[in-house]
């Protein structure tokens, strides 16, 4: 824990952004609590970094970590509601990590996967979730009414 805080805090942009990885898959309460209770001293730690990046910049990473800390910080509900918000959340990872299951898989041309259905492990929400290729593999959750 506390090397998560030194780490986020240390304004050396390879930590910042190895941090803000982390802090994305982040679901453990307690390490949630204590980062969001240091927020504003993040955002301003970080504010001027260049963390560069290649085909996504990286400060989108660091970015959507802030935005998860704010949203924890201020009890807006389920994580779950945040994937439309992110393109890097692999309903793979998020099912071998306990957060999802994935319900369903459909295929393009047999080959291709389509998208996936999921269902958030905590509160149930029902997402479809579409995988797509540019350059990298990313992945669009919408939340199903
Ligand atoms: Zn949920």
């Amino acid at each position: 824990m506390t090397k998560l805080i030194n780490d986020i805090l240390s304004g050396d942009a390879t930590r910042v952004w190895s941090i803000a990885c982390a802090i994305i898959k982040l679901r453990d309460t307690a390490e949630l609590d204590a980062l969001a209770s240091i927020l504003d001293e993040i955002t301003s730690s970080t504010k001027n970094l260049e963390l560069g990046g290649m085909l996504i910049p990286n400060d989108k990473h660091l970015q959507f970590a802030l935005r998860k800390l704010r949203y924890h910080r201020d009890g807006e509900g389920c994580l779950c509601r945040l994937y439309p918000e992110y393109m890097m959340f692999d309903p793979k990872d998020e099912q071998a990590a306990g957060n999802v299951s994935i319900d369903g898989i459909t295929y393009l041309d047999g080959n291709w996967i389509d998208f996936y259905r999921c269902s958030c492990s905590i509160c149930g929400s029902a997402f479809k979730v579409e995988e797509r290729e540019y350059h990298y593999t990313w992945w669009g959750w919408r939340r199903l009414a």
